[in-house]
C-alpha cells in the first residue's frame, strides 16, 4: 500500500524535527533558566527551578510548549533530560561553592523515570556535580509515582515533589499516601486562587494536612499581591512566580542573589 501523502508529508516533517531537535544537543542550543523560589513567610531566596530553553538557528529561544511532546514521543528527552539534570547539578554545586545553599529542581518526564538508567544518570550527575543529594528535587507529574524506579530515586538522598498538584481535583486522601517531600500547587490552580470560592480554605486544609506528614507545599505562577496574600494567610511555605521573578539564566540569577540582603542558606 501506498503512503497518502500528507501521511508521508508529516513523516517528513516529523524526521526534520527529530533532526533538529539531535542536533540542538550537539550544537549546544538548549540552555536552561532558572526561577527563583521564595520563603513566603520572610521573603528569602529558598531555591530554584530549572527550566529548558532552545536557542533556534531561526527561530530564537523557544520555550518547552513548543519541543517538549517531540522530545518525549521520540525519546530523545532521555539524553537531552540526562544533560538538563547534570546542568542544573554542575549549577547547582557551582552556588553552593560560593557560599549560597539552596535547592535546585529540576523536571524529569515519565520518559526518563521509566528507564532503567535513570537512576544511574542522577548518581552519575550528583557523583560528577558533587552537589548534595539534599539540594537536589526532582520534580515528577502524579502519573509518574506508580513507576518501579520511584523507590530506587528515594535510596539515592534526592527529594521528589510532585508538580502541577491540584487540591480541587486531588482528594486531601491521597497526599497521606503520596511518597514525596514536596507538593507544588498548579499554576492554573493559583491562577484563580482568589476568584474560586472554597479555594483559599481547601489550601489550608491541604497545608496542614501536608505539614503533618513532613511535606513542604509551594505554589507556583504567583502573578498579584491578591494571590500572595491569601497564600501567605493559608500558610504556604515557599513560591515561584513573576510576582518575584521570571526564569533567568545563571549569570542573572548571581546578580539577584547579590542583591537580595535576606538570604536564607546555610554557609557551608
Ligand atoms: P512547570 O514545571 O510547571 O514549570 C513552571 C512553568 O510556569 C514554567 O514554564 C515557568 O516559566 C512558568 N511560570 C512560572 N511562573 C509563572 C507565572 O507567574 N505566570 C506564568 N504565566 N507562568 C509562570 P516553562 O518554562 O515554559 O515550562 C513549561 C513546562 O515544561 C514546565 O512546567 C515543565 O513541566 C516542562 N519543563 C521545563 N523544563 C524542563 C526540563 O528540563 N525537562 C522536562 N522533562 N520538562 C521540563
Ligand atoms: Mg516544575
Amino acid at each position: 500500500m501506498v503512503d497518502e501523502p500528507s501521511t508521508s508529508g508529516d513523516r517528513a516533517h516529523e524526521s526534520s524535527r527529530t533532526i533538529d531537535l539531535a542536533r540542538a544537543l550537539v550544537a549546544n542550543q538548549f540552555f536552561l533558566v532558572y526561577q527563583p523560589m521564595i520563603d513566603l513567610r520572610t521573603n528569602a531566596f529558598a531555591g530554584v527551578e530549572a527550566l529548558i530553553r532552545w536557542r533556534h538557528p531561526e527561530r530564537g529561544v523557544i520555550g518547552p510548549s513548543e519541543f517538549l511532546a517531540d522530545l518525549e514521543s521520540t525519546g530523545q528527552i532521555v539524553s537531552v533530560g540526562r544533560w538538563a539534570l547534570a546542568t542544573a547539578c554542575h549549577q547547582g554545586a557551582e552556588w553552593h561553592a560560593r557560599g549560597y545553599r539552596f535547592r535546585v529542581s529540576v523536571n524529569i518526564s515519565f520518559e526518563q523515570l521509566r528507564r532503567d538508567e535513570f537512576v544511574d544518570d542522577v548518581a552519575v550527575a550528583l557523583a560528577s556535580s558533587r552537589l548534595d543529594p539534599d539540594d537536589l528535587v526532582l520534580e515528577i507529574s502524579r502519573s509518574s509515582l506508580a513507576e518501579r524506579n520511584f523507590s530506587r530515586l528515594r535510596s539515592l538522598g534526592v527529594h521528589v515533589a510532585i508538580d502541577d498538584f491540584r487540591p480541587d481535583i486531588v482528594s486531601l486522601d491521597e497526599i497521606e499516601i503520596l511518597p514525596v517531600d514536596v507538593i507544588k500547587l498548579d499554576r492554573s490552580f493559583i491562577a484563580n486562587l482568589t476568584e474560586t470560592k472554597g479555594a483559599p480554605a481547601l489550601v489550608h486544609s491541604m497545608v496542614s494536612f501536608a505539614r503533618k506528614r513532613g511535606i513542604q507545599v509551594i505554589a507556583s505562577g504567583i502573578e498579584d499581591a491578591g494571590q500572595l496574600r491569601s497564600l501567605q494567610l493559608e500558610e504556604v511555605s515557599a513560591g515561584q512566580g513573576f510576582i518575584f521573578s521570571e526564569p533567568h539564566e545563571a549569570a542573572d540569577i548571581d546578580r539577584l542573589l547579590r542583591d537580595f540582603s535576606i538570604f536564607s542558606g546555610r554557609p557551608l
